[in-house]
């Protein structure tokens, strides 16, 4: 007999994470991914205790550790005057307190990382999803290209716009938040001769609008930014447009010289929506499941999203091992108890904007273990 599949719809941050713990569970796993490939964009990420105890299982954790940057801190400044609104111990605090490193890295750099924690040949690339049919029995997968697959259930780890997520709940476009990000890469060389010192991890806020910036690599030797700023609707067909110093020179005006300088050292600044989804009523159905984004896509103002989604990943992987594979549907049930709570708390906060803003505790976010918590029973179907 064959053994059991799982496919996996999505070759993200999630998808990559839930596909190397289902292996390392002893699942036969496949992901299709629509890109042809993976290039290196211009973004960096945060990396919580949190995920950091993930990567430890997965056997990446010392290999994301060396080539990130280890901030002692987490700094809230007032946008103008500089004034230090929070300063969130982080470094060692974080190794002690939370069981694991808090890091900054390059998103194309960390993906690697995770797509090389996978059984070589596991991603089909260029394998668009067009449509899937639950009959019961297995899933038919059927691609752009014209090919087609099955497997025994199906993760929708696809992103905002996923597919899975229509065929489960019906077209729908996600919401334009109202708030676009700049993201921009510098080079700490054209830091160095501004004369001004730069922080390792650090957020400067205002009333509507903010600058995350930090280090995305060990040596410090790449600098990044991403704002929050408010926005007239998004009417471009494209995920992200060109933005430029002079939309950014107006958009902060009257911020300090230390954004101004990062402003004026930036490279390519790149400017993209901030879209999100109100809590979907179900997360599976049949032998299909939701994960990441395509689930609980959130405004990225807490660096969270991707992290719950590789927690996702992970407590999914946690509960098929517990239920096997032919009882899918009480394993679905117990992820959805198990991760509903915490990702609609996570997402909420994030759309609020409110995260570390002020001297809070941020241990319930990064003290969580998912392979410790104890699990929390299904809920009956
Ligand atoms: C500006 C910004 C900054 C952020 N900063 C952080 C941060 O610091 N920390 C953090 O934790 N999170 C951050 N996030 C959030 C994070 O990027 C997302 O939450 C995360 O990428 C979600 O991962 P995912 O795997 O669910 O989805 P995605 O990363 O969107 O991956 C989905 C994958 O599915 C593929 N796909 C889509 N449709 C199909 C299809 N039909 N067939 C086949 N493949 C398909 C896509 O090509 C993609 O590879 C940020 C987000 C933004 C916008």
């Amino acid at each position: 007999m064959q053994q059991p599949r799982i496919a996996i719809i999505g070759a993200g941050l999630g998808g990559a994470a839930a596909a190397a713990l289902l292996q390392r569970a002893g699942f036969s796993v496949e992901v299709f991914e629509q890109a042809p490939a993976f290039s290196r964009l211009g973004a960096g990420i945060h990396m919580g205790p949190n995920v950091l105890k993930i990567f430890r299982r997965l056997g990446i954790e010392d290999a994301v550790s060396a080539i990130s940057s280890h901030p002692d801190h987490w700094m809230s400044r007032d946008g103008e005057t500089g004034d230090y609104l929070s300063r969130i111990p982080l470094g060692d605090f974080a190794l002690k307190e939370y069981g694991a490193a808090y890091v900054t890295i390059h998103r194309g750099d960390l993906h690697e990382l995770q797509i090389g924690a996978l059984e070589p040949g596991t991603i089909r690339f260029g394998k668009q999803l067009a449509d899937v049919r639950d009959d019961g029995a297995g899933v038919d997968l059927f691609f752009a290209d014209g090919t087609r697959s099955r497997a025994d259930i199906v993760v929708g780890a696809d992103g905002i716009n996923s597919r899975i997520r229509e065929v489960l709940l019906g077209p729908e476009k996600p919401n334009d938040s109202g708030w676009v990000a700049h993201r921009a890469l510098i080079r700490a060389g054209d830091l160095a001769r501004t004369g001004l010192e730069f922080e390792p991890c650090v957020k400067w806020w205002s009333e509507d609008r903010h600058m995350m910036v930090y280090y995305t690599t060990a040596r410090r030797d790449e600098y990044y930014f991403v704002t929050g700023v408010p926005h007239p609707e998004w009417t471009h067909e494209a995920g992200s447009v060109p933005s430029s110093r002079e939309e950014m020179r107006e958009a902060f005006a009257g911020y300090h010289p230390i954004v101004q300088a990062l402003i004026d050292s930036a490279g390519d600044i790149s400017k993209w929506p901030l879209l999100n989804r109100n809590p979907l009523p179900l997360w599976s159905r049949g032998r299909m499941v939701l994960l990441g984004d395509a689930c609980h896509p959130m405004k990225p103002h807490m660096a969270q999203g991707a992290a719950m989604a590789i927690e996702d990943g992970a407590m999914l992987a946690r509960c098929l091992a517990e239920t096997g594979l032919s009882d899918h549907e009480s394993a679905f049930r117990l992820y959805e108890a198990n991760r509903r709570d915490r990702a609609s708390r996570v997402q909420a906060v994030s759309n609020a904007n409110t995260w570390l803003r002020t001297q809070e505790d941020p241990a319930w976010v990064f003290g969580y273990d998912v392979f410790g918590h104890p699990l929390r029973e299904g809920v009956a179907a």
